[in-house]
Parts: structure tokens; C-alpha cells; sequence
């Protein structure tokens, strides 16, 4: 699917979020920005955090964990941006297994999710994970 005007400015957000949280300078932190759109509308962000001893979480999780505690599981778009301090440029990139395992286990809702995968393209959830475990957190009654 091709990126819509909003898509785009979640983009730019995320890219905002790097920008940000530099200042901080922790081992990895910063590096990824994240940002998603709730089915109700509303932005939650996050950056991805680096420690010493491997201790540290994706851009994802942060905005995930936002989202949550804001009552929310329904992701409409989701997007990270990454930055490579070598070629100081930024790229959109798709999630990680495990952050797309945690969206699908979220709500099956989120199997329709869009995610953006490059500057140019976002695809839903189903095909980043073609064949998921059913284990979400819902028993009965979502769609597919
Ligand atoms: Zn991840």
C-alpha cells in the first residue's frame, strides 16, 4: 500500500523522537523511534532504550506500552525510523519478530494493523507474520 499524508507525518515524528532523546546518550538509546496511531486516533511514541549487560527494549515496545497505559490495544498504523550515526541518515524500518509478535498478541484486530515498512510502502500485519501462533490475549470473538 502507498503512504498517505498522515502516514508521512508519523514518519517525521519519528524521526522527532531521535532527535529528542540524543541528549540522553545511553549505550544504544535513540537510536530507533517509534510511533503508532490507535484505532480511537490517538499518537502514542516511543524510542528504543540501550543499557550495559543487553538490558534494553525496542522503539516499539515504549509506544506500546504508552498506548496500554492509556486504555488502548487497537493499532491503526504503527512506524519506526531508525538512525545510523556512520551515514547520519534515517530509515524507516520494519519491527522485529518479537515486536510483531507482540502486536498480534495485543488483539487479533491487530493482525489488520498497517505497518510502515519503508518510505514508500506500509502492509498490514498478516503478511509480516504470515503464519502466527494464535496464542493473543483474547479468547473469543475478534475478527481475523
Ligand atoms: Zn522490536
Amino acid at each position: 500500500m502507498k503512504l498517505t499524508k498522515e502516514d508521512n507525518q508519523l514518519i517525521k515524528k519519528a524521526k522527532e523522537i531521535i532527535v529528542k532523546s540524543r541528549p540522553v546518550n545511553l549505550i544504544d538509546t535513540g537510536s530507533v523511534g517509534a510511533v503508532l496511531v490507535t484505532q480511537k486516533g490517538n499518537v502514542f511514541q516511543g524510542v528504543s532504550l540501550g543499557f550495559y549487560c543487553g538490558i534494553g527494549s525496542c522503539g516499539e515496545y515504549q509506544a506500546i506500552g504508552n498506548m496500554i497505559s492509556n486504555g488502548e490495544k487497537i493499532i491503526k498504523t504503527i512506524v519506526a525510523v531508525g538512525y545510523d550515526e556512520k551515514t547520519k541518515k534515517y530509515e524507516v524500518i520494519p519491527p522485529c519478530g518479537k515486536c510483531r509478535e507482540m502486536i498480534h498478541q495485543l488483539s487479533k484486530k491487530n493482525w489488520n494493523s498497517e505497518v510502515i515498512v519503508s518510505n514508500s510502502e506500509k502492509v498490514k500485519l498478516k503478511e509480516l507474520l504470515p503464519y502466527a501462533w494464535e496464542g493473543t490475549i483474547e479468547k473469543l470473538g475478534e475478527i481475523r
